[in-house]
Order: C-alpha cells, then sequence, then structure tokens
C-alpha cells in the first residue's frame, strides 16, 4: 500500500488532525487516519526534509504530529516548538519522537524524551561515543521505553541477498569504497567538523552498518590512517584495514573520502571463497555477482525505517545495533593521523 493512498491529492495527509473538517470522509478513511501515530521531528535539518517528513506523509503507520526547531521550521500546518520540553508539555497525546539531530547533541535529547514517556527513532550515527549509546539502551529498558537506532543503508533488498551469498560461500576479499562530496551532501553544516561530528566516517559509517551486517564471521579493525584538513577537527579521508580469526585471513579494508566531486562511488566488493565476485553498488541498492546484476530496486530505505519502527511498537521491542558505532570508533583509537590541506566549503 506504499504510497498509493487515494486520498493524497485531495489533501495533504501530513496536516495537523487530518481528518478534521474534511467532508464526507469515507468511514475507512477516517479509522486509517485515526490509526496513525502521532510522531514529533526533532532537528529540521537536510535529512527531515529529504526523507523523514516525505516518508511519513505517505506511511500508513505514522502521522507527523509537530515539529522541533531551533530555527522554528515547520511542516505543513502541524505545531512547532523550539524545545523538546514545550514538545511534551503542549502535546501530551504525542508518544514518539524521530531525533534527525546532528550525533553530539543526541544523548541528552533522547534522555529527556525517554523521561517524558517517548519511544524514540535516532537518525544515525547514535551518538559520538560508544558509552553513550550503552547508556541510552539502558536507559531506554529501565524506563520500559522503545529505542530504534536507524541504520538507512541496512535497508535494502540487495543487502539482505548479499548477507545470504557470503555466509553461504564465504570471503576471500573485500573492498569498501566510499566516496562522495561533503559540499553536496552536507552544505555548510559546519558540525561535521567539530570533535564528535564524524568528518568522512559519518557517511562512512553507512558502509560500516552494511559490512557489520553482511560479515559471516566477527571483523575487527587493525590499522586505520586518518587525514584531517589541517583546519579542521575531524578526517577528510580514512583508510582501515580490519582483520579477523579466520584462518584463511582474508583481506578487508576500506576507503572513505569526502572530496569526491564525479559523483558518489558507494560500493562494496567481494571474492567469495568459492571465487565469485559480488558487488554492492549505489550505497547497497545494487548487487552484482560476476558483474550481472541479481537485484536492483529503487531506493525505499527510509520507507522501511518506519516499517521497522512500526513493528518494534507493535512488539514493544527496541533495536539498537552498535556494531557500526564501535568499528568507527575503534578506527578512531587505533588511527594515525596526518595533516592535509585545509578545508573551505
Ligand atoms: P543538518 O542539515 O545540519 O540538520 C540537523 C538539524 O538539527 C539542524 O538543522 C537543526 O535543525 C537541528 N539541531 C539541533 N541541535 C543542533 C545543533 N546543536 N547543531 C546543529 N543542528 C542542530 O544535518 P542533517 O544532514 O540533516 O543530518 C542530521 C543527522 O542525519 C546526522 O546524524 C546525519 O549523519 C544523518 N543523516 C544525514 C544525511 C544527509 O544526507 N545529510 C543522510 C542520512 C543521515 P533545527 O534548526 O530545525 O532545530
Amino acid at each position: 500500500m506504499r504510497g498509493s493512498h487515494c486520498y493524497q491529492p485531495i489533501f495533504h495527509p501530513g496536516a495537523w488532525h487530518p481528518a478534521a473538517g474534511i467532508v464526507n470522509c469515507p468511514p475507512d478513511l477516517e479509522e486509517f487516519l485515526v490509526a496513525r501515530k502521532k510522531i514529533a521531528i526533532i532537528g529540521v535539518g537536510k535529512i527531515a526534509q529529504d526523507q523523514h517528513l516525505p516518508v511519513i506523509d505517505k506511511s500508513e503507520d505514522f502521522v507527523v504530529a509537530a515539529t522541533v526547531s531551533l530555527r522554528g521550521l515547520g511542516h505543513d500546518n502541524v505545531p512547532v516548538f523550539r524545545t523538546p520540553a514545550e514538545l511534551y508539555r503542549a502535546m501530551p497525546e504525542v508518544k514518539l519522537v524521530a531525533v534527525c539531530t546532528p550525533p553530539g547533541v543526541r544523548h541528552a535529547i533522547v534522555r529527556e524524551a525517554i523521561d517524558a514517556g517517548m519511544d524514540v527513532l535516532m537518525e544515525k550515527p547514535p551518538t559520538p561515543t560508544v558509552s553513550e549509546l550503552d547508556d541510552l539502551v539502558a536507559y531506554a529498558k529501565k524506563k520500559k521505553k522503545i529505542l530504534f537506532q536507524t541504520w538507512h543503508s541496512q535497508y535494502n533488498a540487495a543487502v539482505d541477498q548479499a548477507k545470504k551469498l557470503l555466509k553461504r560461500d564465504g570471503i576471500k576479499s573485500l573492498r569498501i569504497d566510499w566516496r562522495e562530496s561533503v559540499r553536496k551532501w552536507h552544505p555548510g553544516q559546519d558540525w561535521v567538523w567539530e570533535p564528535g561530528g564524524f568528518g568522512v566516517c559519518d557517511p562512512g559509517i553507512n558502509a560500516l552498518s552494511i559490512f557489520s551486517k553482511i560479515m559471516p564471521f566477527p571483523a575487527f579493525v587493525e590499522s586505520a590512517q586518518l587525514k584531517f584538513p589541517s583546519n579542521k577537527q575531524t578526517p577528510v579521508d580514512v583508510e582501515i584495514v580490519f582483520k579477523s580469526d579466520e584462518k584463511h585471513q582474508p583481506k578487508m579494508s576500506a576507503g572513505f573520502n569526502w572530496l569526491e566531486e564525479s559523483g558518489e562511488i558507494w560500493t562494496i566488493s567481494v571474492e567469495t571463497e568459492k571465487g565469485d565476485q559480488i558487488k554492492l553498488e549505489k550505497g547497497g541498492s545494487v548487487l552484482r555477482v560476476n558483474g550481472v546484476v541479481k537485484v536492483e530496486k529503487p531506493s525505499e530505505e527510509y520507507e522501511g525505517i518506519y516499517e521497522r519502527f512500526a513493528e518494534l511498537l507493535k512488539k514493544n521491542k527496541s533495536d539498537v545495533d552498535a556494531a557500526p558505532l564501535r568499528l568507527v570508533a575503534d578506527a578512531f583509537l587505533l588511527g594515525s593521523r596526518e595533516n592535509v590541506d585545509a578545508f573551505e566549503w
């Protein structure tokens, strides 16, 4: 049913109390609208505008009930609050929030949300430190609230298929190439260059979220080289070598770069022990085996995320995968530093 609701051309389903004022609203439509859960978006930046808001608008499970925005950005005619505390005071009927801020402020925002009785969806990367993420997991459990850590790149059929193939055929070697333009994907976002802003590991962690999902055995960071613009606090280029306890010692490495202006290169290439060449391309949405496309589906990562959130709410279950954050943290712990050219927007 995704994206196919017949009423969408008639009115905007994200509107505040969407059923109100509709003349001759069919009973099944009214029931459907009332059944959707109210969710508030905290932080109305690029990803909230590109994905969360439009995806929720066409979701059959959720409806945008409010936004929390330092800059006062709203969505249609839903209420806008400057702080989460104002939202929680004014709209006790809202029980869900999606936290779409930069990671540095997320721990405090999520704790406050849990204290206010919210179930919480978090953008990636979850927090700047593993300890903060561990704390949120424990706190949500203690307060009996649902915590959902999203990793959008994991929501691809090609990724699931690759995982099956690697479980069956093993890994001889693996290479991750994740290159994109910071100017295109994070225009003017100075937080990415501040401590805790992850630098090129902000997109790189997407690759690692696929890597940790598809790996048939544990992999660890063996070494890393981090290149920092001389005027910034986070890296613009990262090379990582992984190791494992596998007897045949598969060669595994990753390269992230943020100055690629020729277009996105978001690829994971694997040679299996059986001898096949498996390639995940376009951020995990395309799977090739020996050059032949086996899976190619339009990207519906955020649709998948909100379907998963609905499922978790139904099952009263949290879902937090800390593996990608641990790998990034390990790369920073083990990484050697090199200063490179200063970066200007
Ligand atoms: P962004 O455009 O900078 O938006 C973040 C928003 O959070 C800001 O616009 C601001 O919105 C709010 N905010 C609250 N506290 C803030 C603070 N202390 N500093 C800065 N902003 C603050 O960033 P984004 O690209 O949407 O990224 C947000 C998260 O989504 C990141 O964790 C990122 O990794 C993830 N993500 C981004 C992309 C992408 O394509 N850019 C893709 C997938 C995931 P208000 O003024 O409305 O409060």
